[in-house]
């Protein structure tokens, strides 16, 4: 049987190659197509291969009645509709670790090239100026450079900065100290960070907590004559607030390869001599290009055939029938993962699961991987997937235990998550209501029957008259609708505390959650995104 692969972005060639190597592979290579052209044609095709520029929207996804395989070549998936892709048993793969040396060699190009002036001393000779003592800049050796996020980059990143006899210091509180013993590196709090650091290099994904992690507040702590390099995501780093610090002269030098809004546009920071930047440039290396081609067509094929699936974001490596099973449970594994990082927090070191009744029935394998999954993703952002989380975890050092009981208590089927966070443990209880309706069923003390979709405010409050009617107030105020509620209760110390889950139609903005922390009877309120 043959099958039929589109590629609609310009792909390396030797990824194209190795897709029309394939005898039963018909590959038609068709790029810069417009939403309605796509729609028209897509129904043909068994397989898709995209970089960022094609759009794979519900309504392109709806016409595409025989797709099987999405394959990016790179590493966001925010151009593909996850859920519309999944929803329809379509498999979206990536390809994570093409890039990373490519962006690394970038992030040390802006280093160096913002430590000596090199593209200010540039223009200016290109103008007819020789002008020396403008451009005096600062050396490397035996400074220290900052590294925020010790991943794939930020572990290249460190090998280079000791070669130039830098001090390189690290912060990234999901890494474990014994996995960087060879490394060189010293990890930090944040604090200690920006107060030491002479460089500072941002190797995050952008997720809720590195949002602006580089505040005024940051800026505060550095020392004087800082440089700052984002070659990450924009948002990780405070625009305005780096404009302020550049003007104050606490900060000497800023290289950006990226920002917040993609063209810049009326950006003031561009306005600055102590700036430059590249059009986020990170990945763009013939090298890099190939690297991530040749991976996506190898993927593509090899799940198309049935030899195996890597790098998959959205499905695990299970057949059609065990993955129809199971689909509801991992939906519930991997919620369960993402509402314990959300609320507890990620710096965990011991994940024990306990499977309970019905589930104990199937493979429990995946099911643990998606816990995995769900744990890690708002950690490291897109690049976890089915096939690399349990690595991941394996590198943060996070033990794994998993066990299945045939003792049924309040459900006849279960999964229970306990974590180990700093000496603490949490327990989040989840099962699957009429098979298929995911519900959390206990959050540590508190019985609940909360449904883990969507955004969800988690609310610990003493339990006393009026506290429901006040949240409801207060989210009315900041136009926030309740779609579910529910709400567990517990005594300790002769009062009653009670946990408190609600489900919005819509995001709750930073002001809200203020005006609810700040409500007195509230503890604590936080904002978990399913
Ligand atoms: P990675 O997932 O391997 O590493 C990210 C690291 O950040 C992880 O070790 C994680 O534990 C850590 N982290 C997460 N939250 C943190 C926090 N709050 N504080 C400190 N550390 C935290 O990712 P990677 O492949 O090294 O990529 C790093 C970044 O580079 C990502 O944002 C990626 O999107 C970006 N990137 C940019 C380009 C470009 O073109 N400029 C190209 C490739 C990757």
């Amino acid at each position: 049987m043959k099958f039929k692969v589109l590629v609609s972005d310009p792909l390396g060639e030797r990824g194209v190659a190795i897709l029309k190597k394939e005898k039963a592979l018909e590959v038609d290579v068709k790029t810069g197509l417009k939403e309605e052209e796509l729609k028209k044609i897509i129904d043909q095709y068994d397989a898709i291969v995209v970089r960022s520029a094609t759009k794979l929207t519900k309504s392109v996804l709806e016409q595409a009645k025989k797709l099987r395989v999405i394959g990016r070549a790179g590493v966001g998936v925010d151009n593909v509709d996850l859920e519309a892709a999944t929803k329809q048993g379509i498999i979206v793969m990536n390809t994570p670790e093409g890039n990373t040396i490519s962006t690394c060699e970038h992030t040390w190009s802006m280093l160096m090239a913002v430590a000596r002036n090199i593209p200010q001393a540039s223009q200016s000779v290109k103008k007819g100026e020789w002008n020396r003592g403008k451009f005096t800049g600062s050396e490397l050796y035996g400074k220290t450079l900052g590294v925020i996020g010790l991943g794939r980059i930020g572990r290249q990143i460190v090998t280079r900065a000791l070669v130039f006899g830098m001090q390189p210091i690290g912060y990234d509180p999901y890494i474990s100290k014994d996995s960087l013993r060879q490394s060189g590196i010293t990890l930090v709090t944040l604090e200690e960070l920006l107060k030491k650091s002479h460089f500072i290099t941002v190797h995050v994904p952008l997720t809720e907590q590195t949002k602006n992690i580089i505040n005024a507040k940051a800026f505060e702590l550095m020392q004087k004559g800082v440089y700052i390099i984002n070659c990450a995501r924009g948002g990780i780093i405070d625009e305005k607030a780096l404009y302020d610090a550049i003007l104050s002269g606490k900060v000497r030098g800023a290289a950006l390869d990226v920002f917040t809004s993609e063209p810049p546009k009326n950006n003031p920071l561009l306005a600055l001599d102590q700036v430059i930047t590249t059009p986020h440039l990170g990945a763009a290396t013939e090298e890099a290009q190939e690297n991530v081609a040749v991976a996506v067509a190898q993927q593509v094929t090899d799940a198309l055939f049935d030899r195996g699936i890597k790098d998959a974001v959205n499905v695990p490596s299970l057949d059609a029938e065990s993955f129809r099973v199971l689909k509801p449970w991992l939906n519930l594994a991997e919620r369960l993962g993402r509402f314990y990082t959300q609320y507890f927090g990620g710096s965990f070191k011991k994940v024990s699961i306990r499977y309970g009744g019905e589930v104990t029935k199937y493979k429990l394998e995946p099911l643990t991987i998606a816990i995995l999954k769900g744990l890690l993703t708002p950690i490291c952002g897109e690049t976890v997937n089915f096939v690399n989380a349990p690595t991941l975890a394996r590198e943060r050092s996070i033990e794994v235990n998993e066990s299945r009981t045939t003792q049924i208590g309040d459900f006849s089927n279960f999964i229970e998550l306990e974590v180990g966070t700093n000496g603490d443990k949490n327990v989040v209880l989840g099962t699957l209501f009429g098979d298929h309706d995911p519900r959390i069923v206990r959050v540590n003390e508190f019985r609940l029957d909360a449904v883990p979709t969507g955004v969800v405010i988690v609310i610990h409050n003493e339990d006393q008259p009026g506290v429901v009617g006040q949240i409801g107030t207060i989210l009315g105020k900041n136009k926030i609708n309740i779609a579910e509620m529910t709400l567990g209760r517990m005594k300790k110390a002769k009062k009653t505390f009670a946990l408190t889950v609600i489900n919005t139609d819509n995001d709750v903005s930073p002001k809200a959650l203020k005006e609810l922390k700040a409500f007195k009877p509230i503890i604590d309120a936080k904002v978990v995104k399913l």
